[in-house]
């Protein structure tokens, strides 16, 4: 496929040759020959970014604000809100919710997502894992559109539940020490299992604004303690460390030296502002704290930080479109990331959490693309245009078209 007139971000305006799901050539325009097996498209007036990556949704809970209501809006409440309702959620109320939240994921330029699914109460407590797993191998939702990632998610489960979860085929580890009574033995226990399967793990790790939470301290001094048996961040063992809030809350320099130890350790860090900026500091009416971890001494670092929108429209967060530039917008404003460091939180900082390949408009990677109606990053950014295209493996997956008429 030829993809014509595309500006990158560097604001020169380039075609590409993609072949085998990769970008095999990038030219001025006009210097690639038209072939009859070759299809076009012409993305004149679009900018063209590397595809995002969701790298921390929760699929099963999407889209249930309105059937769930409206709890005073801090963590444990939502908490209980969703709990009430997840006693009766059937497999095919999630599969349902889920499916039209990854359409729209996909139609706004996410290429793969990691979707955590609660361990639910009631009868059949993998029941919703049930609904994630077929949706994830129905080749005509995902396949060539997304990939998905199933993270089994629960905060002290028997042990005998998470291997059978993992046996059905849970791509991924998940957990929430500091919900359990200790968070040290859930750590090693987690570490432990994720590496008997094979499988990454990704904790919600110290979503709190209590500065002694030590979820990730405990997780980096695990991994680097496992590591000398068995290389924990190979793909496929990788760790990821998602919402860290507190890490938010204690001062400049514990923070870089936490980040450095998270650093060496190699784990990375999701960061998901829309959800913790809602959940957290509702009890501290002034000054407001901002449930955001440290995202620049975390990039001061080197830790790989990707950035995620977590909860669309549930108990944990009434609000959120699906879309990464929504996220990113928010890193801007509450991060205080730059813009172009912000889109890289969610395309290639995404990817990297994921253990993907790099993805983007250059030669040799990974055809993922995602092209958005803008002259510029920052009007790309700032505006979030739905009209965009959306490319998956070198084929367009999704085109969104918008008409607007100012009478
Ligand atoms: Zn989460």
């Amino acid at each position: 496929m030829l993809l014509r007139n595309a500006r990158l971000a560097d604001g020169a305006v380039r075609d590409l040759l993609l072949a085998d799901g990769r970008v095999r050539r990038v030219t001025p325009p006009g210097v690639l020959p038209q072939a009859p097996e070759r299809s076009e498209t012409d993305l004149a007036g679009f900018l063209l970014l590397p595809a995002a990556a969701e790298p921390h949704a929760h699929l099963d809970k999407a889209l249930t604000w309105d059937l769930v209501g409206a709890p005073p809006g801090d963590l444990p409440s939502a908490i209980d809100a969703w709990r009430e309702y997840a006693e009766r959620v059937t497999g095919d109320d999630i599969a349902r919710r889920a499916r039209r939240a990854l359409d729209e994921l996909t139609m706004n330029g996410v290429t793969a997502v990691r979707s955590h699914v609660d361990i639910l109460p009631g009868e059949d407590p993998l029941r919703g894992l049930r609904a994630m797993l077929r949706l994830r191998d129905d080749e005509l939702v995902c396949g060539a559109r997304t990939e998905l990632q199933i993270a089994v998610l629960h905060a002290d489960a028997p042990e005998a539940l998470l291997r059978e979860a993992l046996r059905m085929g849970a791509d991924v580890l998940g957990g929430c020490p500091h919900l359990t009574d200790d968070p040290a033995a859930a750590v090693e226990r987690a570490l432990r299992l994720a590496g008997e399967f094979g499988v990454p793990l990704d904790l919600h790790a110290d979503e709190n604004l209590d500065p002694s939470s030590r979820d990730l301290q405990l997780l980096a001094a695990a991994v680097t303690a496992a590591g000398k048996r068995r290389a924990l961040t190979e793909p496929g063992q990788r760790v990821t460390a998602s919402h860290c809030v507190s890490l938010g809350t204690v001062t400049e320099a514990e923070a870089a030296r936490i980040a450095k130890e998270t650093a060496a350790a190699g784990i990375g860090v999701v960061t998901l502002p829309q959800t913790n900026l809602y959940l957290q500091g509702r009890d501290r009416p002034a000054p407001v704290p901002r449930g955001l971890t440290a995202v620049r001494a975390l990039l001061d670092a080197g830790v790989a930080l990707g950035a995620g929108g977590d909860n669309v429209r549930d108990p944990f967060n009434p609000v959120g479109r699906c879309d990464p530039l929504e996220t990113a917008s928010l890193l801007v404003t509450a991060g205080h990331l730059t813009p172009p460091e912000a889109v890289h939180a969610v395309t290639s900082g995404a990817r990297a959490v994921l253990g993907l390949p790099d993805a983007g408009p250059y030669e040799g990677a990974v055809a993922d693309l995602l092209a958005v109606r803008a002259g510029s990053l920052s009007e790309a950014l700032g505006a979030a245009c739905p009209e965009r295209v959306v490319i998956k493996a070198g084929r367009v997956v999704s085109r969104t078209a918008v008409a607007r008429e100012l009478l």
